[in-house]
């Protein structure tokens, strides 16, 4: 199993070489915000709504002193804006309150910020502290799943079992990697295992729509020749960027 599941990493890697975090964002506060406000949502429709977020609020400070209707106002697009707010708001005051105004770098701390748990904390550390961590979301809970590396359900559970397989400098990447082909092949409903690159190594082949045309039209995103999520990618990013709010999805 565990050699198995290397060699799918290595193919995914591959596949998604350019494989990267979806959400914008040029700093820690700006990754943790976004990251509080993708759930329940799209990674695209967060980075549609947070540069008019960012340019109102830039700094903890600015967004612990925010007008909570005004801000609800300007997350609305990303759905679960009042509970989002509060976090927002209540993350915030917290980081200008006891870290300086500054994002903490350790999982101990970050879990202590409201609506902050260990797969937002995890999303933060990989990716704008360059500490490596596997980002156990709803894509990787079921690909994990798929392949037999683990058969917990828990997600932390999932994480600890994960974690004995590769070694702890892959995990941002396999986070990356894992999740990218969740969302633009192995989905959860209908995956597409007939357009699926790793089928051969992958013990749920057949899951899915297995006849090769049909499941090329269930691909996402640039496989699938639809615009990215990021409104921003970044430069090895071989499809086109997200259309900014208002524009028309695919044009
Ligand atoms: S073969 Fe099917 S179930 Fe397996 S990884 Fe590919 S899309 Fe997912």
């Amino acid at each position: 199993m565990v050699r198995r599941a290397r060699k799918i990493y290595r193919a995914l890697g591959e596949v998604y070489y350019y494989a990267h975090p979806e959400l914008d964002f040029e700093n820690p506060f700006q990754l943790l915000v976004a990251t509080v406000l993708s759930a329940q949502t799209t990674d695209l429709r967060v980075n549609q709504t947070t540069p008019k977020l960012f340019a109102a609020y830039p700094t903890p400070e600015d967004l612990a002193a925010a007008d909570p209707a005004v801000l609800e106002e300007l997350i609305r697009p990303t759905g679960f804006f009042r509970n989002k707010a509060r976090s927002l708001i209540g993350l915030s005051t917290e980081l200008r309150d006891r870290f300086g105004g500054e994002v903490p770098g350790r999982l101990e701390d970050l879990v202590t910020l409201p609506g902050v748990g260990r797969k937002t904390a995890h999303v933060v550390l990989g990716n704008a502290f360059d500490r490596p961590g596997i980002t156990v979301d709803t894509h990787f809970q079921r690909l994990v799943r798929r392949w037999r590396w683990t058969e917990q359900e828990d997600p932390v559970k999932i994480e600890a079992e994960v974690a004995e397989i590769f070694p702890r400098k892959d995990w941002t990447t396999l986070s990356h990697r894992v999740i990218f082909h969740g969302r633009r092949i192995c989905h959860a409903r209908k995956p597409a295992c007939g357009a699926c690159p790793i089928a051969h190594l992958c013990p749920a082949y057949g899951e899915g729509e297995t006849d090769p045309e049909k499941a090329r039209a269930l691909l996402k995103y640039e496989m699938g020749g639809q615009p990215g999520q990021r409104l921003k990618p970044p430069p090895d990013y071989p499809g086109r960027p997200a259309p900014p709010l208002g524009a028309r999805a695919g044009g």
